[in-house]
């Protein structure tokens, strides 16, 4: 039996970052950035308002207070987008809007609040005068040019997970397009002859194949691309065919028939195709999984394609994933944070550890008096898969611990986190 660690290790070491694509900027949210960004302009691109009030030259406004307002001359007003067109000089003021390029000659911006235009307002008066009430320092709700971003700076480094603030910069130095390392194609293929399209009736003794759209799903959901291949029958040909097309991709996943001891075809068509490791990995449930590289002649040249083999228990297959293919298609991706959100937990039942291995038991975790509280959500079978539907982590009960008790904590890897659990 090897480590879960080692398991990792030995696939990540195997599989390789993707090319680079440029796509439109909202196309490429989770991507990785694949090039430098530097900023072709100054971002404020002019020294700008930051409220709306007056530009003036903050030493006419020494002395000012309510009680004793320093007249001002108003000579204009300059609007978000325009252009100042007058300077303000001594005794003057331009009205000003948010965003709005200071006027020359202003270096301070004073608030309505602290003028009094409504009470002007108020007594109709038309004179083209403004009080100030308050004496600002030089300086006062200026945006200086260039002082978010400076023309020519490194602005996003190659290597940045594009979120929506990613996007947003780019948008902001008027990148319509960018270059970002491509999402990984993964077929999957899943194997038995008990399996039935979920769309097909179910004859007396079958089952659905649903293994193929939950690994479809934790896919997508980490970023990739699933290519559907449908099921592989136990037989040589059928299988041959399948693999044929399940490589025209970046990995291959199958489902099913890689136990030991279990008389399947599947292992021996992998093997006689490409390098094909059958792992006991000392985890629970996800035991028995495969690791291979497959190969395939492509326009003379051989073409090596990556292939994962999940249990085909669902619950196992859905933790051998998580485990196993995610940091494989993280990694393909250009991303290196394969951690996932993990917690300390107290949990709510005993749990016995009598094999050795590491267990993962679904846990519905949740928060109470600033604690997490993780309980088990019930039979822990590996066919059990609605017990996988009411968890929101995996309780992590080390390989050399013979359980936990109801009390002690325990950590805790997150299934979901953010806006699908509240806790
Ligand atoms: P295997 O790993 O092929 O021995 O399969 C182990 C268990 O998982 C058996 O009970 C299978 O019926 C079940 N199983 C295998 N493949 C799938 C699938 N695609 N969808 C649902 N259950 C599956
Ligand atoms: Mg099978």
């Amino acid at each position: 039996m090897i480590s879960v660690e080692e398991a990792q290790k030995r696939i990540l070491g195997r599989v390789q970052v993707l090319q680079a694509e440029k796509k439109p900027i909202l196309d490429c949210l989770g991507q990785v950035l694949a090039i430098n960004i530097y900023s072709p302009i100054d971002i404020p691109p002019l020294d700008n308002s930051a409220m709306d009030g007056y530009a003036v030259r903050a030493e006419d406004t020494d002395g000012a207070s309510d009680s004793s307002p320093t007249i001002l001359t108003v000579i204009g007003e300059v609007a978000a987008g325009s252009i100042p067109d007058k300077e303000v000089k001594a005794g003057t003021a331009i009205r000003i809007m948010t965003g709005a390029p200071l006027p020359e000659g202003a270096n301070a911006v004073v608030q309505f609040e602290d003028t009094d235009e409504v009470t002007r307002r108020a007594r109709e008066d038309s004179s083209s005068q403004i009080g100030i009430l308050r004496q600002v320092q030089k300086g006062l709700n200026v945006r200086h040019r260039g002082e978010d971003i400076a023309k020519g700076s490194l602005v996003l480094e190659e290597g940045r997970v594009l979120r929506p603030a990613e996007i947003g910069v780019l948008a902001s130095l008027g990148h319509s397009w960018t270059k970002v390392i491509r999402r990984p194609v993964v077929s999957i293929l899943a194997t038995g002859d008990e399996l039935v399209d979920i769309d097909q009736p179910l004859p007396p003794g079958k089952i659905h194949n649903s293994n193929t759209y939950t690994i479809a799903a934790q896919v997508l959901s980490y970023g990739g691309i699933p290519k559907i291949l449908g099921i592989g029958r136990d037989s040589v040909q059928s299988l041959n065919e399948k693999i044929d097309q399940g490589l025209n991709a970046d990995m291959l996943i199958t489902s099913g028939g890689v136990s030991i001891g279990d008389y399947d075809v599947v292992k021996d068509v992998l093997a006689k195709r490409g390098q094909i490791t059958l792992w006991t990995v000392r985890m629970k449930p996800g035991k028995p999984s495969a690791f291979g590289v497959l190969s395939k002649k492509e326009d003379g040249r051989e073409k090596r394609v990556p292939h994962l083999g999940l249990p085909g228990n669902p619950v196992s297959s859905m933790v051998a994933f998580e485990e196993f293919a995610r940091p494989a298609i993280l990694k393909m991706m250009g991303k290196n944070n394969f951690a996932k959100p993990t917690i300390q937990a107290l949990i709510e039942d005993d749990i016995k550890n009598t094999d050795g291995r590491r267990m993962y038991t679904r846990v519905v975790v949740s928060r109470s008096h600033g604690q997490y509280h993780a309980r088990p959500t019930g039979p822990q079978g590996s066919g059990i898969l609605t017990s996988m539907a009411k968890a929101n982590g995996l309780a992590i009960i080390p390989e050399n611990s013979k359980g936990i008790k109801a009390g002690d904590m325990v950590q805790v890897q997150m299934l979901d986190w953010g806006d699908e659990v509240s806790l």
